[in-house]
């Protein structure tokens, strides 16, 4: 079946069964499970997913400081839309100050080491405190999303955090991610109608257009071999910390 087949719930079927396997996995062999959300399309299936199984699993975002105000209306639309409480972890305050004071706000700019370390203050550390005491967590990862996740795996044991990661949506299509979107009033992000394929900090994320690759949009002055935050690959540094 192509992707352009897609017109019906029926024709997902078995990704939505694999992916509720996963999630019924994580949640009942590595417990507590956490769910990390940016609240990008795949963020949202997943979301619909957890609170429709009701297993039990924690969902958490970071914010960053720097993201689109239509990320923080999505946050409070979901919120509303499914009674539950998301968790925010926000950076370290007295981490965020010194580096901006040392390398200025936009410095993300200037280098891959400076992204590196502005994804460090204002996304790991803040990944690694939500994920403390957690079983194992879950994201909304695809294959098809950049050429740093081709080898994604369903299940991988995250080093950096020491604990089981989840991808149960490792090999969705996006037709796939929209389909049960649609079929299923999903709320999503508004950034998605305005071309941006992926949803992460506003100076950081752009629109793509008909062609693009899914990452384009993401650190685009960046090679596409560089282009992960941190939460998805081995442990960073982060500034001011012992290596
Ligand atoms: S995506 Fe950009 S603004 Fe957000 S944490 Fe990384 S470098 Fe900083």
């Amino acid at each position: 079946m192509t992707a352009r087949d897609l017109t019906d719930l029926s024709d997902i079927r078995e990704p939505i069964a694999e992916a509720e396997r996963w999630l019924t996995a994580a949640a009942t062999e590595h417990a507590p499970a956490a769910f990390a959300s940016s609240f990008g399309a795949e963020d949202m299936v997943l979301l619909d997913m957890i609170v429709r199984l009701d297993l039990g699993i924690q969902a958490f975002t970071i914010d960053t400081g720097r993201l689109h105000e239509e990320t923080h209306r999505l946050i409070q639309r979901a919120r509303d839309h499914y009674g539950r409480n998301i968790a925010v972890y926000a950076p370290d305050t007295a981490a965020l100050e010194s580096w901006v004071r040392e390398n200025g706000p936009n410095a993300f700019y200037d280098g891959v080491e400076l992204r590196q370390g502005c994804c460090a203050i204002r996304k790991v550390e803040p990944l690694r405190r939500a994920l403390e005491g957690k079983g194992c967590w879950i994201t909304g990862q695809r294959r098809q999303q950049a050429a740093t996740r081709k080898v994604l795996e369903h299940r991988e044991w995250d080093d950096a955090n020491g604990l089981e990661k989840f991808n149960p949506l490792a090999g969705w299509s996006t037709e796939a991610v929209w389909l049960y979107i649609r079929r299923h009033n999903v709320p999503y992000n508004a950034l998605h109608d305005g071309g941006f394929a992926s949803i992460g900090c506003a100076p950081c994320t752009r629109a793509i257009t008909v062609g693009e690759d899914i990452r384009a949009g993401r650190w685009w002055w960046e090679d596409a071999d560089t282009k992960e935050c941190g939460l998805h690959v081995a442990a960073p540094r982060i500034p001011g910390r012992a290596a």
